[in-house]
């Protein structure tokens, strides 16, 4: 039988994304969760929805792609609509400026910003519809504070604490809370090969995070009723950014 309540997790399958879908569907949810190519990834972190009780639709789609996100999600949604929405697919391509080619630059911009665009074009109707809600963005410490090597996926991600903090003056009144979740150094494929020697000193806690601790502050945000917090970028960085 399907949940009351339905949680779209953007780039769902792996990393972060499989923590926040995991949490919430311990948290009641149904999840709808998207990817990209990795189909073995997907139907794991399917199967492992499903194990919990809560149901799983996968959707695997380019959101760099404004038509098939248009044709992936626009169906959908008609049908049901989330209930909380969290952003989380991104990519990294790391190099200097001066040496950053137009397709490392093009590439992360399309995917972690133009891509919002996409999601919302197909979703924020129908959720303003609704009349209720909870989006959550994941940006990042790179977004915050900039980081050296990735001008282009600093800008992507501070672009995308801008369009949070808008988007939350344009539909608060809808009762449609916006956040932002900006992780630190998270233990995912994304972050395998850092030289963790010279990166741990700058953590106060002295470790990496787990994509759990992401996982818990998103459901915190999605679940809690008395919620007052809105507009706001939540670190999650052991102290990275302080
Ligand atoms: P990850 O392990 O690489 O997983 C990325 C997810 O996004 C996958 O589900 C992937 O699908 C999906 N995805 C990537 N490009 C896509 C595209 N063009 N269209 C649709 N889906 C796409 O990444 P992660 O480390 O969990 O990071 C998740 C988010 O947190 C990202 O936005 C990242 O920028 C942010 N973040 C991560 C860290 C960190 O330390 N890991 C720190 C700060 C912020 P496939 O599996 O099919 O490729």
């Amino acid at each position: 039988m399907a949940n009351q309540k339905l949680a779209l997790i953007i780039g769902g399958s792996r990393g972060i994304g499989k923590a926040i879908a995991l949490r919430l569907a311990k948290s009641g949810f149904d999840i709808w969760l998207t990817y990209h190519s990795n189909h073995a990834a997907a139907e794991e972190t399917k199967k492992a929805i499903e194990s919990t009780g809560s149901q799983c639709s996968t959707f695997c789609f380019d959101i760099a792609d404004f038509t098939a996100t248009k044709e992936a999600l626009g169906k959908a949604s008609e049908t049901r609509v989330p209930d909380c929405l969290i952003y989380n697919a991104g990519v990294a391509r790391d190099n200097l400026m001066v040496w950053m080619s137009k397709e490392e630059w093009d590439s992360v911009i399309s995917t972690n910003l133009n891509g919002f665009y996409n999601i919302m074009h197909v979703l924020l109707f129908p959720m303003l519809r609704e009349k209720r809600g909870r989006i959550v963005i994941i940006s990042s410490t790179s977004g915050q504070i900039g980081q050296a090597g990735q001008v282009n996926y600093s800008a992507s991600k501070a672009g995308l604490i801008g369009a949070a903090r808008a988007l939350a003056r344009e539909v608060g009144k809808k009762n449609l809370l916006v956040n932002v979740v900006a992780p630190g150094v998270i233990e995912t494929e994304m972050t395998k090969g850092l030289p963790k020697e010279k990166i741990l000193p700058l953590i106060p806690l002295g470790r990496f995070g787990q994509a759990e601790e992401v996982a818990s502050v998103v459901n915190f945000l999605c679940t809690e009723e008395n919620l007052y917090i809105h507009g706001q970028v939540i670190g999650v960085n052991g102290g990275l950014a302080i």
